[in-house]
């Protein structure tokens, strides 16, 4: 059995990886000539952990992977802490610890641990083509590749998509910008093992350890899709948006690097639930996008991942079988994860004034047990408990 994999992000090489870990021989098309992951960093839960064990990378995440032992939410203007709580309990309820890793680090492991030679750049899919017992995947460069099976890991833009659902998908403007990168630690910013979040005005500021190090650092305004802001006014935005917020705010606007700071206009895609057509499948972002207030898209893909490899391999009754149960374990697990994050979306983005104060206040009244459960809860959803 062969098959093709389209993309070589996270989903694409956890699944390659995870084919390979089940004898199932894979040939991935990427087409980019170099990856440069659009975001900083990304936490993994121990729902996605578990899977990148469960591939053989236990030690290599470890290594890139930063201490974050405690969790806390301080108010925007006086910085007072709203909560502060262990997340050891997450860690003992779970059996595994997050880890917030650097995303060209995380696209390094999983792409060193599968072959970074075996990956063919500069493969832009165009087409495919499906036959009863044969896959064509055709090339921007005239080129084409012929597998078993063909895995879309394309990415929220998925070509492949349409040709699963038999229409396109629009994606949704989830009301809000992110701006991403990472900064020296620095205790005046915020404790260095500590994911720390500045709450107000439905806007967030947040720094969570990586290694070596660093914070990742991440800021969130609900704002109009479209404005014209750049790499040159970003400083200025910043401080634009965040007037009146606590010194840590303003120091880290200070200090961030504008040149490595990514500005994103967050979506998701409404979920659907063929994830499957013939011997054709979506996987990761192509599957289920999703806003990440919740940190479980590519935890999401490494779970696809996992279970699209045990799918093939212990089936008998043949790929298109197996594609089918693979859309019968995921479809509903990914629509909750996806509806889930807009949820919290809306909640910390202020969609309704009232709702968000009455979360600000009864972020002063936690005491750790209520978000620790809800985590809990998604975690559980994964495939490997
Ligand atoms: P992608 O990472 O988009 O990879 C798709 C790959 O396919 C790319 O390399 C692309 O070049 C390639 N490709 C595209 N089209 C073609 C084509 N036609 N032919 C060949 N190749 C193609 N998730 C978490 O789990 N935790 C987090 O903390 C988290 N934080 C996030 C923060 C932000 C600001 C954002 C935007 C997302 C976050 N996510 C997080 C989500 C996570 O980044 C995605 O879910 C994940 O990257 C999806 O991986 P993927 O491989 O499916 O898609």
């Amino acid at each position: 059995m062969k098959a093709i994999i389209i993309g070589g992000g996270i989903g694409g090489m956890c699944t390659a990886i995870a084919l390979r870990r089940c004898g199932i021989e894979s040939e991935v098309y990427e087409a980019v000539k170099e990856i440069k992951p659009v975001g900083a960093a990304i936490s993994i839960w121990p729902n996605g952990v578990k899977c990148l064990n469960y591939l053989g990378m236990k030690e290599d995440l470890r290594a890139i992977g930063g201490p974050m032992d405690f969790m806390a939410y301080k108010d925007f203007r006086s910085a007072d802490t709203l909560t502060q709580f262990s997340l050891a309990p997450l860690v003992q309820h779970s059996g595994e610890r997050p880890y917030p890793v650097v995303r060209a680090e995380l696209q390094a492991m999983l792409l060193d641990n599968f072959g970074r030679d075996r990956v063919q750049f500069g493969k832009r899919l165009v087409n495919i083509e499906q036959k009863s017992d044969s896959v064509t995947a055709f090339f921007e460069d005239g080129s084409e590749a012929h597998g078993d099976l063909l895995i879309a890991c394309d990415g929220t833009h998925s070509v492949v998509r349409k040709s699963v659902l038999g229409y396109c998908t629009e994606r949704r403007y989830a009301g809000y910008v992110n701006w991403n990168g990472l900064v020296e630690i620095d205790p005046s910013l915020a404790p260095a093992n500590q994911w720390t979040t500045f709450v107000g005005e439905g806007k967030r500021v947040s720094l969570m350890p990586v290694a070596g190090n660093r914070f990742y650092f991440f800021f969130d305004v609900p704002l109009p899709k479209g404005l014209a802001e750049d790499r040159t006014s970003l400083r200025a935005d910043l401080t634009r948006y965040f007037a009146g917020w606590a010194s840590p705010v303003q120091q880290l606007i200070a200090r961030l690097d504008p040149e490595t700071t990514n500005r994103v206009e967050i979506h998701d895609i409404e979920p659907f639930s063929p994830l499957v057509k013939g011997r054709v499948a979506l996987l990761g972002d192509a599957a289920h996008s999703t806003t990440p207030d919740i940190g479980q898209g590519g935890c999401a893909a490494m779970e696809d991942a996992v279970v699209l490899a045990m799918t093939l391999q212990s089936n008998s009754l043949g790929i298109e079988d197996a594609l089918l149960r693979y859309q019968n374990k995921r479809a509903e697990r990914v629509k909750d994860l996806v509806l889930k994050a807009r949820k919290r979306c809306d909640v910390t983005h202020a969609k309704d004034a009232a709702t968000t104060a009455e979360w600000y206040a009864g972020l002063k009244q936690e005491s750790g047990e209520r978000i620790i459960g809800g985590m809990c809860e998604t975690i559980r959803g994964g495939p490997l408990g």
